[in-house]
């Protein structure tokens, strides 16, 4: 269970405690007390995690290794089954003028309407030996994957990132020809997004209302999907993810877990948690070996600099590991994917704490679940890509190295 950059710095405005430290938690504590406790770098320390490199180090993958950039992430938690070797993007619905220059990178922040768009954007003709996988995310964003032979994502951003310029000329980046080939398409998608965009009936709406039409789309952050071992696989178990976000989400999908969808998560602190209490009670009670949780709430309040509402949501998210740590025969990991401190408001590589509980653990003397007092723990400082392997190994799951 990780509560998404809820460990912090300490702060002058709560005696030198951390908020963590500060909010009441006492069934966290509970579990310190019945748990093997320890800190924890996620990558390793002093390296500042996104959320979903810390997660695939966490799931027991080589971050180095298998993250390709966040648009692959993106496109498989929006549901686009996407396939090693797909090329990925991340894309804004934009507003561009007769002269194509970007009026409105947002498209005044399109919240209806996108999936029409993306609709007639999926028909697209390329005569090119491509696939074309258009799919709407949130509000004004959208995912776009390529699928064929001879594609690379070694190619630049079209997103011009400030409004009143052009969009950027794709181009390839290291000089290969699959590269060159890959740029030389999505110029074209580009062009022709707006040419099927222009008077879309969605469009034709909008420019009446007064509203900026979302009459092109803009491709950056290219990734190409990782050929990542199945976590089913690789660890023997049967495997699920609760996560309130999409990039969580795609993680978990393209690790091939089974995706949880939960009603009234919203990956913020107004977030159902009553809602995800009953989906993790639910589905601990099936056939499921590991469920993977992500409650998101603590990083948001982190990045917005809102310290109340982050101690509030700290508060809220014990009462729901009150209920979760029930839970029998179980082995309970509690524990963040990164530092997300109110006076940095992103994330940083502070280690955060992490406690296991479960049958026959090495119960230690740590009382409370903070920063500080994990850091005296049975378990030391590990590494997130320890976690499978300890979990592992208390389950009798593992295979000996050596005779
Ligand atoms: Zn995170
Ligand atoms: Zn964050």
């Amino acid at each position: 269970m990780i509560i998404d950059g809820m460990a912090d710095r300490p702060l002058k405005e709560l005696g030198g405690k951390t908020p963590l430290e500060a909010a009441q938690t006492p069934k966290m504590d509970r579990m310190a007390q019945l748990g093997v406790n320890g800190i924890m770098d996620s990558i390793k320390p002093g390296i500042r995690p996104g959320s979903d490199t810390a997660h695939l180090s966490i799931l027991g993958y080589d971050p180095y290794q298998v993250y390709t950039g966040r648009g692959p992430f993106e496109a498989a938690g929006v549901g686009v089954e996407v396939m090693p070797g797909d090329i990925a993007f991340r894309c804004n619905f934009s507003t561009t003028n007769d002269e194509g220059i970007i009026t409105d990178r947002r498209a005044g922040r399109i919240r209806e309407g996108t999936p029409e768009l993306a609709e007639t954007l999926n028909s697209m003709e390329l005569e090119e030996d491509v696939e074309i996988i258009f799919k709407e995310s949130t509000g004004h964003r959208a995912v776009l994957v390529l699928r064929g032979k001879g594609l690379s994502d070694q190619i630049s951003d079209a997103d011009p990132k400030y409004d009143g310029k052009k969009p950027k000329k794709v181009v390839g980046l290291d000089g290969s020809p699959e590269a060159e080939n890959t740029a030389r398409i999505l110029n074209k998608v580009i062009q022709k997004s707006y040419e099927m965009l222009k008077d879309h009936p969605v469009n034709l709406k909008r420019t009446k209302n007064g509203e900026p039409p979302a009459n092109i789309t803009l491709p950056r952050g290219a990734g190409a999907v990782p050929n990542a071992e199945p976590f089913n696989e690789k660890y023997g178990v049967k495997s699920a993810c609760i996560a309130e976000t999409g990039l969580i989400q795609g993680i978990a999908q393209i690790a091939g877990m089974d995706i949880i969808e939960v009603e009234g998560a919203t990956g913020g602190v107004d977030t159902d948690l009553g809602s995800i209490t009953r989906s993790i009670l639910e589905n601990a009670s099936l056939d499921y070996d590991f469920i993977l949780i992500n409650i998101d709430g603590a990083d948001e309040a982190g990045h917005d600099g809102n310290l109340k509402e982050k101690i509030e949501f700290i508060e809220k998210v014990d009462r729901v590991i009150g209920k979760v740590m029930e839970l029998e025969d179980v082995y309970f990991i509690l524990t963040a994917d990164h530092s997300t401190p109110i006076s940095v408001m992103d994330h940083t590589g502070d280690p955060v704490p992490l406690v296991i509980k479960g049958p026959d653990v090495r119960v230690d003397q740590v009382r409370e679940f903070n920063e500080r007092a994990a850091a005296s723990g049975g378990l030391s400082r590990i590494r997130g890509r320890d976690i499978m392997n300890i979990l592992m190994d208390l389950m009798n799951r593992s295979t000996k190295f050596g005779a």
